[in-house]
């Protein structure tokens, strides 16, 4: 507490996030998570923002199966997984996800950040390298400082590029090249070309991964992922994803992949080894949730039916948004200020979404940000649709105004 000048100078780098419209306050909620949530002032508001795409994350069969899991394995197991705090709840999921992704093994940990953060310096050194997409999330990045391999940085999406460093990787004689992206970008909702990643790997003798987690759940067919939607199931090296998104929305991330790459992270992994093994009620609602989902396409065929229907809608109405197919929808806005006007103006309207600006997003492309769920109900979209018409009116930004 001798050191003034620390705190005065934590006190003015706040001071200055705050003139600069940088400072991320939080907002409260005084209720469950879902579609409709109650805001601590009391009122109800349709929400665009959560990461609940399958609408499970506040649903009652969800904290029931972490109920049953709480009554049969307890509150918590006070140890690392491999002293004493792997149950058969932790095996089972671990198994259950395998099957879900399509792969041999998978590992869990607390976070995705932690899955993220734990799979790179166990799996690679300076003799390798990793090609990893400019927009990976930060835990991507992060691990990939953690490690000792050759970095290699390719443009958003762009093929071209990544095949420029593939070649240079190549050139500098590295003895493993991992390509890294995430599945889904979730700025955009832009959808890695994972056909073409998979056949320039193939051309170059890479490995891949994919971070699933805006993905895991809903993406393809039958809800496996970006691998699915891409039909490349089968074709990803390392696959990472979250607990806390789509699949239930509590927290926990997970690994999978071969056998030999999941051994070796049990073994040498720090995030797993050296954290707490993942809540047995976490473990226990999440197994239920892939048994729901992996039984019935239902909320998956939901949740793309309320963005087919949203993202038409939207653009009917007079909006520019990020054509795609994923539900995430930028609606963008392009300009900051009337970005942070028409957030707080919807929010006066009952609909809580989040406004996006430099430097989060590019120079000139602020935008909200809505997510969709399966537990929308159309007459909730109606009603954001509408109000997004009434608030687009008012700041003269429809495109037919
Ligand atoms: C949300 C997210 C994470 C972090 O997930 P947590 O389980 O909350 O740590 C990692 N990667 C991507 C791409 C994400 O969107």
């Amino acid at each position: 507490m001798s050191d003034q000048a620390f705190y005065s100078g934590l006190q003015s780098k706040l001071e200055t996030l705050r003139t600069e419209g940088l400072f991320k306050p939080e907002r409260v909620i005084a209720s469950r998570q879902g579609s409709e949530v109650v805001s601590q002032d009391g009122r109800t508001l349709i929400n665009m923002c959560a990461n609940n795409y399958l609408g499970l994350s506040g649903d009652r069969e969800t904290s029931d199966a972490a109920a049953a899991a709480l009554e049969k394995y307890g509150y918590g197991l006070s140890s690392v997984r491999f002293i004493c705090g792997t149950q058969t709840v932790h095996k089972e999921l671990e198994q259950k996800l395998s099957e879900f992704l399509g792969t041999e093994d998978t590992i869990l940990y607390a976070a995705a950040f932690d899955a993220n953060g734990g799979v790179f310096e166990p799996l690679f050194d300076e003799n390798d390298a990793i090609i990893s997409d400019a927009l990976n999330h930060a835990s991507i990045i992060d691990g990939v400082r953690l490690c000792k391999a050759a970095r290699y940085r390719y443009a958003n999406n762009d093929m071209a590029d990544l095949e420029k460093q593939l070649v240079a990787a190549t050139e500098a004689g590295k003895r493993h090249k991992i390509i890294v992206t995430d599945g889904v970008f979730s700025m955009d909702g832009t959808i890695a070309q994972l056909d073409k990643i998979v056949a320039l790997a193939e051309k170059y003798g890479a490995l891949t991964m994919i971070d699933e987690s805006h993905a895991s759940g809903f993406m393809g067919k039958t809800g496996r992922g970006t691998h699915e939607h891409c039909g490349v199931i089968g074709k990803i090296d390392i696959i990472t994803g979250t607990l806390g998104k789509a699949l239930g929305g509590a927290m926990g991330g997970f690994t999978s992949g071969r056998k030999e790459v999941i051994e070796t992270l049990r073994q040498k992994s720090r995030p797993y080894l050296f954290s707490n093994t993942l809540a047995p009620m976490i473990a226990g609602a999440s197994l239920a949730v892939l048994d729901r989902i992996s039984k019935s396409t239902e909320l998956r065929d939901r949740l793309m039916d309320n963005t087919a229907y949203f993202r038409k809608e939207i653009e009917r109405i007079g909006f520019t948004i990020k054509p795609g197919t994923h539900p995430v929808v930028p609606v963008m806005l392009f300009d900051a200020p009337i970005a942070q006007k028409f957030a707080a103006r919807m929010f006066e309207l009952g609909v809580l979404l989040s406004g996006f600006f430099y430097p989060v997003v590019p120079m000139g492309q602020a935008r909200v940000r809505v997510q969709l769920s399966a537990a929308h109900t159309r007459e909730q979209l109606d009603t954001v649709l509408k109000a997004f018409e009434q608030a687009g009116k008012e700041l003269g930004i429809l495109k037919n105004q």
